[in-house]
């Protein structure tokens, strides 16, 4: 059975040639992440950017994604607030969603948690990712941690819900921890939260990471899907 995965990518950095991201993402964060999961031939791999229209995720193509991966940083203001209401009822029904790096701050994600998703931050660090979840499917085939040589520091406190589970835990040569692997519940749907990927370091580019993208990926594949959402209709409670 084939899976259907949408990466969507803000694609801003990559495009401007004065940014270090153009160098390290000549082709942009969704192709390097696109070629990472073509490895498993069960997937149906597209990508959407923020600068075609309706940012590439027409109702058509939400509406045939199974997996939403999303990477945004400077403009989630300019994604709609419509679009992210789509993506959350979406994610009830059993889309997944995969929020990566700065996407804490995705309107999608906010909405999905319900809180400010605020979090510390500090540019140009050294991390050590720790696997603290090695059954979980997410951590298939990841040793007892990854080394990123460069990363930006995220740091607690991470304003998020307590996570159904904690995956992977940075720890920062500064000296902060970080919740760097979150999974949620929401309605149908999984949402995995992963904190590597700055745009100016090849985070992407490390097997360790793309064996994690592929194996969230497996994780939050729909088992099930709510055709309508059976919410009372709040003008019939009323009477
Ligand atoms: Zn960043």
């Amino acid at each position: 059975m084939s899976i259907n995965v949408t990466i969507w990518n803000e694609n801003r950095h990559e495009k401007d040639e004065n940014h270090a991201a153009s160098k390290v993402y000549p082709n942009g964060i969704h192709n390097t992440i696109k070629e990472a999961l073509s490895m498993n031939e069960n997937l149906v791999i597209r990508t959407a950017t923020l600068d075609e229209d309706y940012c590439g995720l027409p109702d058509e193509v939400l509406d045939q994604t199974d997996v939403l991966i999303w990477w945004g940083h400077s403009a989630h203001a300019e994604v709609p607030d419509s679009l992210a209401e789509k993506i959350q009822q979406a994610v009830l029904k059993g889309m997944g969603f995969i929020a990566l790096h700065s996407a804490h701050l995705s309107k999608p994600f906010v909405r999905l948690m319900g809180t400010s998703c605020t979090l510390q931050w500090r540019d140009n660090d050294r991390e050590r990712l720790w696997n603290v979840n090695p059954s979980h499917p997410i951590a298939k085939g990841i040793d007892k941690y990854i080394e990123l040589p460069r990363e930006e520091m995220y740091g607690e406190f991470f304003d998020i819900p307590k996570p159904d589970d904690v995956v992977f835990l940075g720890w920062f040569a500064g000296g902060e921890v970080f919740r760097s692997g979150c999974t949620f519940q929401r309605g149908y749907g999984k949402v995995f939260y992963f904190q590597p990927g700055h745009e100016e370091y090849p985070v992407y580019h490390d097997q360790n990471i793309q064996q994690i993208l592929r194996n969230a990926v497996d994780w939050a594949t729909p088992l099930a899907r709510r055709e309508e959402l059976s919410c009372p209709n709040p003008a019939s409670l009323e009477k």
